[in-house]
């Protein structure tokens, strides 16, 4: 039997990484939708897109197609934008302090959840974001939200920057992830809310493997 797995939560708290492991672990699909909204926000930046004017935006929206190829190299998902791969580009600060702005924005969100749900349509899908299990797949049969210390998870995504070789200073990193929170949690448009039946796991002080195991584990129930 195979589910629809959704994790939702705040900036950084490991959901991304969570979720590619227990894809792998389950034999599933991994979809990265915060991916889809850097992606639009790259192109955005790329037009000039104005975003009080929606012609500007629903023109550069027309323009966007995303989709995610294994890399051959190290089998590692990677995000394309017209073909071309803009992995890198879309974890830039850049995009990282744009993003949220973007993702505020009603056309953007319908377009972006159309494409999701395509994306998922096939069982055996995790997927994870901000609003996947409230919106996305309001009927996902496994949702999680996940949270984590601020200062716990700005110290894990500078680490993963370093891993990369991109140097950030940490109150840069508190500080964008505190905005996003922020933006993300009250904008108008499906703000970031814990679904009524998700199951709440805090990974301020679990070790990666185990909350892996943790959501591998009630995906099995
Ligand atoms: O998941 P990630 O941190 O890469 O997402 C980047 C941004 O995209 C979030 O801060 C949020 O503004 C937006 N997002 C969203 N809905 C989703 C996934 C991401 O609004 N389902």
């Amino acid at each position: 039997r195979k589910i629809v797995i959704a994790i939702d939560g705040y900036s950084g708290c490991g959901k991304s990484s969570t979720a590619k492991a227990v894809a792998k672990i389950l034999g599933y699909t991994y979809i990265d939708s915060g991916a889809m909204y850097r992606a639009a926000t790259l192109q955005f930046l790329k037009n000039g897109t104005d975003i009080t004017d929606i012609k500007e935006i629903l023109s550069s929206l027309s323009q966007i197609e995303i989709s995610f190829r294994a890399n051959p190299d190290n089998g590692r998902q990677e995000t394309y934008l017209n073909g071309e791969n803009v992995e890198d580009a879309i974890r830039s600060m850049e995009v990282s302090d744009y993003v949220s702005e973007v993702s505020k924005i009603k056309e953007v969100r319908t377009a972006l959840v159309a494409q999701q749900q395509k994306l998922g349509d096939a069982k055996g899908v995790v997927m994870d974001g901000r609003d996947i299990g409230t919106v996305v797949f309001p009927d996902a049969e496994l949702k999680v939200f996940m949270t984590a210390d601020l200062q716990i998870r700005a110290a894990r995504r500078q680490q993963e920057l370093q891993e990369k070789g991109v140097e950030v200073k940490l109150e840069e990193i508190i500080r964008n992830l505190g905005e996003r929170d922020e933006i993300d949690s009250t904008r108008k448009e499906s703000p970031l809310l814990k679904a009524d039946d998700a199951i709440e796991v805090d990974t301020s002080y679990l070790k990666f493997d185990d909350q892996v195991k943790k959501v591998v584990d009630l995906a099995k129930e």
